[in-house]
């Protein structure tokens, strides 16, 4: 029976307030709470109803980043993955690097699906699902919001411009999650302590041949602009006024 590969990244918690640093080469994680990608969160979401539909046998979590990702790891043991994988680096993965790194795991592990986020919510590359397919030479249904297994094929509706689309792809392929696809389960007490038990293999970057040398340079991180402090207006004429005097109606 099949596998599923699920790709959780370590970012900084979507509730967290993101800072720049004062010198605008990155932003602040001292101290700051981390969290799976909301996105990857939703992917391993759905391999686990896959697997407990029976479609699948496995369902193995991947990360890339430092030692302590192995927090997200075992969240995600933690919702149900059977075992994980942390490829151990302190280097900064762009996509392609990410798409290599996952190509060799896939040689390893021969999944039918490997499921990523559409996107990562740091970086907002939405880039590593498109390259990994590209590489393995294999179908990519990306932005899925509803996923349909049928024997060796998938049927996956996507958010387009237009509305929906609705496309079949041979298995093995790659699967990008949207927000809409499903609603993460919350992770129990219990199986926190079962998750400790579970299998997590850590690799080193040197152990799978992949290079993480940049592709790009950041030159600066610069914070928003702060909002500009708004006004009251009694009521629907004094609205339409204000905005007739900005230019805006
Ligand atoms: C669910 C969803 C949410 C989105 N939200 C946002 C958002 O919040 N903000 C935002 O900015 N965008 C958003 N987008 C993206 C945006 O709406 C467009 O989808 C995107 O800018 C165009 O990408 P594409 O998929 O058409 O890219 P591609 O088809 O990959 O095309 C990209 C570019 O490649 C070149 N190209 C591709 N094919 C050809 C060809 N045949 N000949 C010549 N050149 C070609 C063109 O230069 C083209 O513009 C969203 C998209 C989706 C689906």
């Amino acid at each position: 029976m099949s596998k599923i590969l699920v790709g959780l990244k370590r970012v900084v918690d979507y509730n967290v307030r993101v800072r720049v640093k004062p010198d605008g080469t990155g932003i602040v994680t001292d101290g700051v709470k981390m969290s799976i990608n909301p996105f990857d969160e939703i992917a391993l979401e759905e391999a686990l109803r896959i697997k407990e539909k029976g479609a699948a046998a496995e369902v193995i979590v991947v990360g890339i980043g430092p030692a302590d990702a192995q927090q997200q790891l075992r969240t995600g043991l933690a919702m149900g993955a059977d075992r994980a994988i942390l490829v151990q680096t302190d280097a900064t993965v762009e996509p392609l690097a990410a798409a290599r790194i996952f190509l060799q795991l896939i040689e390893k592990e021969s999944p039918q699906i490997v499921l990523l986020g559409k996107q990562g919510i740091d970086d907002d590359n939405n880039q590593t699902g498109q390259m990994l397919a590209a590489l393995w030479n294999r179908p990519q249904a990306t932005f899925a919001s509803k996923v349909e297994l049928d024997g060796a094929k998938a049927r996956i509706t996507r958010e387009v411009d237009a509305g929906l689309e609705t496309i079949e792809v041979d298995l093995p392929a790659v699967i990008t999650s949207d927000l809409r696809l499903n609603e993460p389960r919350y992770v129990k007490l219990p199986d926190i302590m079962k998750a400790k038990k579970k299998p997590l293999d850590v690799l080193s970057i040197a152990d799978l041949g992949v290079s993480t040398d940049s592709q790009f340079k950041t030159l600066k991180y610069d914070p928003p602009a702060g909002r500009q402090k708004g006004i009251m207006v009694k009521d629907v004429a004094e609205l339409v006024a204000a905005l007739k005097q900005k230019g805006l109606v």
